[in-house]
């Protein structure tokens, strides 16, 4: 059975339209095409929807009792805060992970052999990253990190 999210009712499986409402039945999103979020993008969008709604519902309850002669509220701050929170949350959840990120996954990587004492297999890791990501700042860190090691080798 599928429950029509509009006016609640069962409707058979394969109904497009709910017999209840008349409303077109939501299908099941294909994972595939459907858009991941991080935990972090999804409680964005959360927050953002709630904020940005409660700012909009401040705004317009005391913008129409404004009209009988009430004072004019204008939530910019909520709106404002629920809109970048919201298209951060949308913008950050489609990202693909960044480079610079990518790069810092391998360093701390790295920074574990080191501290593990297995110099041999640090230094060629930071070589590799520093080559990688020459130009991000994981790959300068890498730079900086492989100088220093060889420095305490000598
Ligand atoms: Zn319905």
């Amino acid at each position: 059975m599928a429950k029509c999210s509009y006016c609640g009712k069962e409707n058979p499986d394969q109904a497009e339209v709910c017999a209840g409402c008349g409303m077109a039945l939501a299908t099941t999103p294909d994972p595939q095409t459907a858009p991941t979020y991080s935990p972090l993008a999804r409680k964005r969008i959360i927050t953002g929807t709630l904020w940005l709604l409660g700012g909009l519902l401040v705004t317009g309850v005391t913008y129409s009792a404004a009209k009988s002669g009430g004072t004019y509220v204008l939530a910019w701050g909520a709106i404002a805060f629920g809109a970048v929170q919201l298209f951060q949350g949308l913008l950050g959840g489609r990202r693909p992970p960044r480079v610079e990120n990518a790069g810092y996954d391998e360093l701390e990587a790295a920074t574990h052999l080191e501290a593990q004492g297995r110099i041999q297999d640090a230094a060629a890791a930071y070589k590799s990253i520093a080559e990688r990501f020459a130009s991000t700042p994981a790959g300068n860190d890498a730079r900086k990190s492989l100088e220093n090691l060889e420095a305490r080798l000598k």
